[in-house]
């Protein structure tokens, strides 16, 4: 069982502070603790003054939290405060560097991350909330954060398939490793070495199957733990939209660090963001977590494109059978009762795990699997989000007949389709009609008297529509009655072909 915050919190409750009386914790000089891979870290804020003389107080609090069973190692890290504000804690401005020896490398990432005297002056980031970011970056239309309330639910793993599924859309897109706890893209894409610096002094971004990419990874090694403080973290995410030649992207994809704490909140609140998309495992934990992450992009006013149900059910690669082995459907309820939209579930999948692992994504390097199919659709809905969000996206007028018998969706651009209650039901885009791959494909037969009895908006970019037959599971996206308007004539030919092949009837 992994350990949790409250439990390492509680164990660190034994540890006195400096003054020798109450506890570090109780005395708020514990920072955010992220437990990871069964490795603990966190930082203990102290005045610069007394750094050596309280190493035993560090040590004290590393053991407390390494004899913790389900802990395989603790990095406590003394970072110290500014004598002048004494503040605490991370999100306030940081004077000096932790006194802890540190690599090279990290070194050169924090003095890449540096921030300028006058940001280092900004205000702790609650005092901010609320703030619209202003500053877009030029040449690039949206930046859209991939967050989660807690590490290890498939996070990077989602942003990199989703990055990708939007170039698969014909996007130009970009993607922004800004989790600075543990720089996973370089590795998801497959990309080692630095990247280099242009004649402009502006540093080239790399480039890994066609995504624009920039990584704290490809500043810092993978595994070297850095307590980051609020400022220097904006102030390095900053450096990394604004200095680094982008070009023209529709779209860069920031992977957040996991969790909701200040450094999180700074990072959504500072940088100008299109939108947020929330990932999370169907387990109740997370999925609390998940509704953390959504009040805190709430709380700075950034629009939340939607929740993203990872390791939602478990296909059996054999068989086709799908088990829902974490009680699938808890983000979907969940998205519903925020009033939030629900973007899709991605299976928990060996494939999907093995070329994550292998720098290989699925999208990009499977692209007709059907898992690559589920990223798409994720990253078409997720694009209509964001293009609603921002004004530009106008959904299409539905006007169903009296008796539910017929369908007419009308398009901004004056596009008109009318389409049956019948044609509908027996292509709807659930995974009841259409299974996970072509070979599971159904034929619906004897639907002619269907009709349509209810339609429920889905976020800006589907509608759920529910049959007289108690069929109900199909979100019809705007984009999928555009496709189905331009070929109904040949897929109706083809679905009366395929009936009249096995045997079926339309009664
Ligand atoms: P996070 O960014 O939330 O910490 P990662 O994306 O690094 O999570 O994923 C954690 C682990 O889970 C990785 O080994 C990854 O390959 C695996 N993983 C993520 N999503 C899936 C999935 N849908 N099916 C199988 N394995 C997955």
């Amino acid at each position: 069982m992994a350990v949790t915050e409250d439990q390492v919190r509680d164990a660190l409750r034994r540890v006195k502070g400096p003054d020798l009386k109450s506890n570090i914790v109780d005395l708020d000089l514990v920072s955010e603790i992220l437990v990871k891979d069964g490795r603990v870290y966190f930082s203990i804020t102290i005045p610069a003054s007394r750094a050596e003389e309280l190493e035993p107080l560090r040590q004290a609090a590393a053991k407390v939290v390494s004899d913790l069973d389900g802990v395989d190692g603790a990095t406590a890290v003394l970072t110290a405060e500014r004598q002048e504000t004494g503040g605490s804690g991370i999100g306030q401005p940081a004077a000096a560097a932790p006194p802890r020896a540190e690599h090279p490398r990290v070194t050169a990432a924090r003095q890449q991350g540096a921030a300028p005297a006058a940001a280092r002056q900004a205000p702790p980031a609650a005092a901010n909330a609320g703030q619209a970011p202003s500053n877009g970056i030029p040449g690039v239309k949206h930046l859209i954060a991939v967050a989660s309330g807690k590490g290890g639910v498939g996070k990077s793993t989602t942003a990199v398939n989703l990055a990708l599924g939007l170039k698969a859309n014909g996007l130009n897109v970009g993607i922004l490793d800004a989790d600075i706890y543990g720089p996973s893209q370089p590795r998801l894409l497959g990309l080692a070495g630095r990247p280099k610096q242009g004649d402009d002094g502006k540093i080239q971004p790399m480039v890994g199957y066609g995504l624009k990419t920039m990584s704290m990874g490809f500043m810092v090694e993978e595994g070297t733990p850095i307590i980051w403080r609020g400022p220097m973290v904006v102030s390095a995410l900053n450096q990394m939209l604004r200095e680094v030649t982008w070009g023209e992207l529709d779209a860069i994809i920031i992977d957040m660090p996991p969790g909701t704490g200040d450094v999180q909140l700074t990072m959504a609140q500072q940088v100008p963001l299109s939108g947020a998309v929330i990932v999370s495992t169907p387990q109740d934990l997370a999925l609390i977590d998940a509704r953390k992450g959504l009040a805190m992009f709430q709380r700075v006013d950034v629009p939340v494109l939607g929740i993203v149900e990872n390791m939602s059910f478990f296909l059996c690669p054999k068989c086709g059978e799908r088990s829902d082995i974490f009680g699938h459907g808890g983000a979907e309820k969940e998205a519903e009762t925020l009033d939030v939209p629900f973007l899709g579930g991605v299976p928990l999948d060996m494939e999907i795990r093995a070329t994550s692992d292998e720098g290989q994504p699925i999208v990009a390097t499977q692209p007709d699997s059907a898992h690559s199919k589920v990223y798409c659709e994720i990253a078409r809905r997720v694009w209509a989000e964001c293009e609603a969000a921002a004004g530009q996206l106008v959904p299409p007028t539905l006007a169903l007949s009296a008796s539910g018998d017929e369908l007419t969706v009308t398009f901004e651009d004056g596009t008109s389709h009318k389409f049956s209650a019948e044609a509908l039901r027996v292509m709807s885009p659930s995974a009841e009609v259409q299974g996970h791959s072509p070979s599971q494909r159904v034929t619906v037969p004897g639907k002619r008297s269907v009709t349509i009895r209810d339609m429920k908006p889905v976020g800006s970019y589907a509608v759920r529509l529910s049959f007289s037959d108690g069929h109900n599971t199909g979100l019809f996206s705007w984009d999928y009655f555009r496709e189905l308007g331009a070929e109904i004539d040949e897929r109706w030919a083809s679905y009366l072909a395929e009936l009249a092949d096995k045997g079926l009837s339309r009664d």
